[in-house]
């Protein structure tokens, strides 16, 4: 599942493409992807003008001329892939289409933005700008972990009284928007704390902040991390998980200098967490 660093990584793919740029022509070739997709989908998108491309928790919204918002979630496997322009070194060509081309969007300026998801579990939404906030998906996230709101005063205050393990806690969209499994593991070794410690209980709460911000960027660097069936806007794989120090290494030698023992596994709330059974306390 893709996490923050993935959809920025895709957002800032997409900027080139689309910020300020009319959308020509919209294909919409289903009805439907984990959701209906809204009503005479093309027709409210074709003559618009995309005038942001925002990013909030793990949506990309597209503020439209039309007054309305299209907001993307890339579920499991979606791909938002761009075509017809050059993007870092290389022009894109336009691939003949695919199987799961769900939605195509034809830009001005040439670029063609397709969504392709195999599984279906993305979805697509047309928002009225104005009550946007109060959409179902958006109205309960909590602040950006990249943003002034999430603070180390913030949080220490969110976790003080906290009975849930630090990676519930974290987990929790409402304290914090866009953290997933992966990032909240590599989180927890940094800050060597076991995933199992109650939230409540650890002292200076407010130091994961900066480390979590850390981790963050780094992976928005490296272009997110490719698992499964994530890419970045021009196909290729983002490589954050060539620096995993503890997600998806059970058994494997924990990387901090000096320590000899290996990453472990427990499963919380059916989730894997992967630790330092040593380096986490
Ligand atoms: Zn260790």
């Amino acid at each position: 599942m893709p996490e923050l660093p993935e959809v920025e990584t895709v957002r800032r793919g997409l900027l080139p493409a689309m910020e300020g740029r009319l959308i020509e022509r919209a294909e919409v070739n289903r009805p439907d992807l984990r959701w209906p997709l809204p009503e005479n989908m093309a027709k409210r998108l074709t003559g618009t003008r995309v005038l942001a491309l925002r990013r909030r928790s793990k949506y990309i919204l597209a503020d439209l001329s039309s007054g309305e918002i299209l907001l993307i979630h890339l579920g499991m496997s979606g791909r938002m892939l761009v075509s017809g322009i050059t993007l870092g070194d290389f022009f894109h060509d336009h691939a003949a289409p695919e199987k799961h081309d769900h939605v195509v969007l034809h830009l001005e300026g040439g670029a063609r933005v397709t969504f392709n998801d195999a599984r279906r579990f993305g979805a697509m939404d047309l928002l009225p700008t104005a009550t946007a906030e109060q959409h179902p998906l958006l109205a309960e996230i909590g602040p950006e972990p990249l943003g002034n709101a999430f603070n180390e005063a913030y949080l220490a205050a969110k976790l003080q009284n906290r009975n849930t393990p630090i990676k519930s806690a974290l987990l929790d969209q409402h304290l914090v928007a866009g953290l997933g499994n992966i990032y909240v593991c590599e989180t927890l070794y940094r800050a060597r704390i076991a995933p199992d410690t109650r939230a409540g209980a650890i002292p200076d709460a407010g130091r994961l902040v900066p480390i979590i911000r850390e981790v963050l960027a780094e992976a928005i660097e490296a272009g997110g991390s490719s698992l499964k069936d994530y890419r970045r806007t021009d196909g290729e794989l983002g490589y954050f998980q060539k620096a995993f120090a503890v997600y998806g290494r059970e058994g494997q030698p924990c990387q901090t200098p000096g320590c000899t023992s290996t990453i472990a596994r427990m499963v919380q709330s059916g989730r894997s967490s992967f630790y330092c059974p040593t380096c986490q306390r």
